[in-house]
């Protein structure tokens, strides 16, 4: 979808200089001039950027930014500023995301407002809460921030700027040390890279392959590049840098806000980490059975149709095997749901544990489960089957001091489907028809009277 990118700034020229530049890349580009038009047009449709020129008459620039980004319906809309160099320290405390010389050229500008959408938050992300903090007491670490410079003696002096202004880890690396610390996992939270480090340009080959590892992929990454070779700094932010800023930091006068640039970084990436754990967090709930640890029914099915789409592909067979707890409710009705609660998990566990590496083992619902094995004959299914309804049989499970201690003996019935190699049909199918055939096994083995596997006749078979 076209990005949509709200300019602000109260000269007519230069919004509509911006707006035709920006126009012209194909944005979907609104331009206002006055603080009412900015709020009537933010009610109207929501911005994936704001563009922050000159101040508006009834506003300057930085107050207008404050506004936006101190309210909670705008806050994660990222906002670029238009501003001199001696203005960026202010424009960053007013909660610019970035910002921009009035005059830039069109490379830089293009770059910049990509680089801003790629790493902007994700809207609906935000709104299912899932950028919210996570509970209280994580531990929190000083973040780590990696600097890899030219020569010794810059990076020396970058750490003494940015150590005076900011908290963190400073650690000087060369760019075989960064690699090698991010191929064995001890990552850094930002790495502050000179586009040319030995050779011209190697920085920015460096920033690709941190950014290619999984190890790194995550990090912030900031570019400092020589006045001399500016036309660098768009293709770092192409590359993927959060930023880029002069090698010499601005020296003291501007190393405040390096500073802040790379705290801006640092927060952006905290929460990109918290939002990426409870993605996380959300799918394995979505997708495993809370009493048993099992694959629900959920996971389970699709996983099963994949199995027979892997079948279909390689001619191989694979079976499915409907598992049923027998007269489970008298478990219940004798020693309590909790006692019922510590069997299923003790079950699931044994059934776990049988089949290891071979298959899946998913919770269907209430005491069902299911086993899928792909690349297995009939026989070799009856097996499992059979080693199943023993490893449910065998030990009697212990109860808990809770329900009454003590013991119980359960066992299962076994329904076993095999879908022979070559089977034809679309996948979804073929899985559906292979449980349905396993659940009539299964109940033919309950009618045989019970603690026993049944195998599905091939004439119900796709
Ligand atoms: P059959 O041998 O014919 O399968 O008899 P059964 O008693 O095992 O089957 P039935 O379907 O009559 O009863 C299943 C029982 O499983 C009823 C229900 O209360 C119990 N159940 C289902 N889910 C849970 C659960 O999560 N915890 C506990 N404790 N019991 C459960
Ligand atoms: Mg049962
Ligand atoms: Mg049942």
């Amino acid at each position: 979808m076209t990005a949509r990118i709200l300019v602000a700034d109260g000269a007519a020229t230069a919004r509509i200089t911006l707006k035709v530049r920006l126009s012209a890349v194909c944005y979907d580009v609104v331009a206002v001039g006055w603080f009412d038009q900015l709020a009537a047009q933010l009610a109207t449709a929501r911005p994936d950027l704001i563009i922050l020129g000159g101040g508006f008459p009834d506003c300057p620039a930085s107050d207008i930014c404050k506004q936006l980004t101190s309210d909670v319906r705008y806050a994660d809309i990222p906002v670029l500023m238009l501003v001199r160099p001696s203005d960026r320290l202010g424009a960053l405390k007013a909660g610019a995301t970035a910002t921009l010389d009035p005059d830039v050229e069109d490379q830089m500008l293009m770059a910049r407002v990509r680089g801003i959408l790629r790493d902007a938050e994700h809207p609906q992300e935000a709104q299912l809460g899932l950028a919210e903090a996570p509970a209280a007491f994580s531990h929190v670490a000083l973040p780590q921030v990696v600097l890899i410079a030219d020569s010794v003696g810059r990076a020396l002096r970058w750490r003494q700027l940015l150590s005076d202004r900011m908290a963190g880890r400073f650690d000087i690396q060369d760019p075989d040390e960064a690699l090698g610390a991010a191929a064995s996992g001890r990552t850094a939270d930002l790495y502050l890279i000179a586009a040319d480090i030995r050779n011209r340009g190697d920085g920015l080959r460096l920033l690709s392959e941190l950014r290619s590892r999984q190890g790194s992929r995550d990090a912030g990454f900031v570019i400092a590049i020589a006045p001399e070779r500016e036309e660098l700094a768009a293709i770092a932010l192409d590359l993927g840098a959060g930023d880029v800023l002069s090698d010499s930091l601005g020296g003291s006068s501007g190393a405040q806000a390096a500073a802040m640039s790379l705290q801006k970084l640092l927060s952006r990436k905290t929460k990109s980490d918290q939002r990426r754990a409870e993605v996380q967090r959300h799918m394995v709930w979505a997708m495993t059975d809370p009493l048993t640890g099992l694959s629900n029914r959920r996971h389970a099915l699709p996983k099963l149709a994949e199995m027979a789409r892997d079948a279909l592909m390689s001619k191989q067979g694979f079976c499915v095997l409907a598992i049923d707890l027998d007269h489970f409710k008298a478990v219940n009705d004798r020693h309590g749901h909790m006692a019922g609660d510590a069997v299923l998990a003790e079950v699931a566990h044994r059934l776990r544990d049988t089949v290891g590496g071979a298959g899946l083992v998913a919770r269907m619902g209430g005491e069902e489960f299911l086993c899928a094995l792909g690349n297995c004959t009939v026989e070799c299914a009856l097996r499992m089957a059979e080693a199943l309804r023993r490893a449910v049989q065998d030990e009697p499970v212990a109860l808990p001091g809770l329900s009454g201690g003590g013991q119980v003996r359960v066992t299962a019935s076994v329904g076993v489907a095999a879908v022979p190699p070559g089977s034809d049909g679309w996948p979804d199918q073929i899985a559906r028809l292979a449980t349905e055939r396993a659940d009539r096994a299964l109940l033919s083995a309950k009618a045989r009277g019970r603690n026993r596997v049944v195998s599905a006749p091939f004439e119900h078979a796709a």
